[in-house]
């Protein structure tokens, strides 16, 4: 067994009282499905998703708000969650939320790479990250402020735009961010036509910048 160092910083280790979780062995896991990714920088690939539950941040347009309470999700083995990932074609694992980085992510991740996987991770940058990522998502919420050290470790900054003052916000992340991390600019859903022409000419004015879309909404899959 690994032996893994705690952090101050993984918020539900008085709820669950369960070592196993601390460790990362187990975690609360909302669901996992393969399908496409719909957003950011690998948009378009087979992509299996590890949704795992709990989210302390509390985004007001958060799409998956059932994923928020912690204690709803069964506690799952990493090796049964990469038992079933192997049954699939694709290799890219995809670890979301909730927010995945609330917990210890090293054996998850180290399993997946033993399986081959690349492993990619989607954060709010709140918590501290642990395990090995291939690709980090950085995506910021303006409801918790993320630590210093995501900005060097993300591969790409997502920004999901709202409203007009989002722009600004969007801009003074990417000041903070490596010069080679992809900057994405990804309107709200339910916001998406009216922000959509805003976003088009600010990506004209700032072509450093580019749309994500969530095409897999589109598309209607999962
Ligand atoms: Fe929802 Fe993600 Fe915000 Fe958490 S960080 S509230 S899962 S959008």
């Amino acid at each position: 067994m690994q032996n893994i160092q705690i952090q101050d910083s993984r918020p539900y280790s008085k709820i669950l009282e369960n070592p196993r979780v601390d460790s990362g062995f187990e975690l609360p896991l909302m669901e996992s499905f393969y399908t496409i990714q719909g957003e950011g920088a690998h948009r378009g690939k087979a992509a299996y998703f590890i949704r795992v539950g709990g989210c302390p941040v509390g985004c007001v347009w958060c799409d998956v708000k059932d994923s928020w309470e912690v204690k709803n999700h069964p506690i799952t083995h990493i090796d049964k969650m990469v038992q079933e990932a192997v049954k699939t074609s694709g290799r890219i694992a995809v670890v979301t939320g909730g927010e995945p980085a609330a917990f210890e992510m090293g054996p998850l991740t180290g399993a997946l790479k033993e399986a081959g996987f690349r492993t990619h991770i989607e954060t709010s940058g709140v918590f501290d990250l642990s395990g090995e990522w291939d690709w980090v998502c950085f995506s910021p919420k303006k409801f918790k402020k993320p630590t210093e050290d995501i900005y060097i470790q993300a591969h790409e900054l997502k920004v999901v735009i709202y409203n007009k003052s989002d722009f600004d916000w969007a801009v003074n992340h990417a000041s903070k961010v490596n010069p080679d991390c992809k900057l994405y600019l990804q309107p709200e859903w339910s916001k998406s036509k009216e922000m959509m022409p805003l976003i088009v000419e600010f990506i004209k004015d700032h072509p450093e910048w580019e749309i994500s879309l969530q095409i897999h909404k589109y598309m209607e899959i999962p």
